[in-house]
């Protein structure tokens, strides 16, 4: 046959795992929805959606074309096993901060989630993801964080170990949106929009050698590894989230490539 349709109306390439990025591709016109809820389709059909840390073990993604048939597709999720890492030795400021902190640190993270909630319509992250560094891991998306004892929220990214200095690169292609020399965790902080919500942050830096505004290509130098912020050594924690929900960056690029 010569003009054999395709089997399915939605191509979906990615991992069906907690904390997976998954970018779909729908005939132009199409409308998706997952779990029931709009995903933005850009005019070029592309699209990018990702599961949480405790993301539920089905999904169901629906493809509406522009003739109105409808596609459904239901994913399996497969779920992590998340670790528990404690860290001692952080300066107690660091950890317990005082009202003054606090009021910087509410000011960073209203930043970064400006960041984090806006809606841009292009589809950079078609580019795919590779390593911004590469190195040891020295903290995996998910482990729940004990800091100096303390209980905290659940690490949202991903920590590669490297000598400061160390250049990092844009992992995927995007936008320069946020360039922050001194935020009270992350200390010299990056962040890109990659389109269609998906957005990434480069934490601890020692120097960041592009400004707000800048498109980058994948594998072009955005600064260096450092031990700004909150931080026991240098290290880049790379983070990425779809629409506020945090994604494992591991997942988007797959293993560590040796050596
Ligand atoms: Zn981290």
């Amino acid at each position: 046959m010569l003009f054999a349709l395709p089997a399915y109306a939605v191509d979906l390439s990615g991992n069906f795992v907690q904390g997976g990025l998954v970018i779909g591709q729908v005939e132009t016109g199409s409308t998706v929805t997952l779990d029931g809820k709009a995903v933005k389709v850009a005019a070029n059909g592309a699209f990018v959606f990702g599961f949480g840390r405790n993301a539920q073990a089905q999904s169901t993604v629906q493809v509406t074309r522009p003739d109105g048939t409808v596609e459904t597709q239901n994913l399996t999720i497969v779920p992590q096993k998340y670790k528990v890492q404690r860290i001692d030795g952080l300066p107690k400021r660091k950890v317990t901060p005082n009202p003054a902190d606090v009021a910087r640190i509410k000011a960073d993270n209203s930043k970064i989630w400006a960041v984090r909630g806006s809606m841009t319509p292009e589809t950079r992250f078609l580019s795919r993801f590779q390593w911004p560094v590469k190195g040891p891991i020295s903290g995996v998306f998910g482990s729940q964080r004990i800091l100096n004892g303390k209980p905290k929220s659940p690490h949202n990214g991903t920590d590669i170990a490297a000598p400061r200095g160390t250049n990092i690169v844009a992992p995927a292609d995007g936008v320069i949106v946020l360039v922050h020399q001194d935020m009270f965790y992350t200390g010299k902080t990056l962040m890109i929009d990659h389109g269609l919500g998906l957005t990434s942050v480069y934490a601890h830096m020692d120097g960041i050698s592009v400004v707000e505004g800048q498109v980058v290509k994948q594998g072009h130098v955005i600064g260096i590894v450092g031990k700004t912020g909150r931080t026991t050594g240098p290290h880049l924690h790379w983070g990425l989230t779809w629409k506020g929900v945090h994604l494992d960056p591991m997942q988007a690029t797959g293993p560590m490539p040796k050596g």
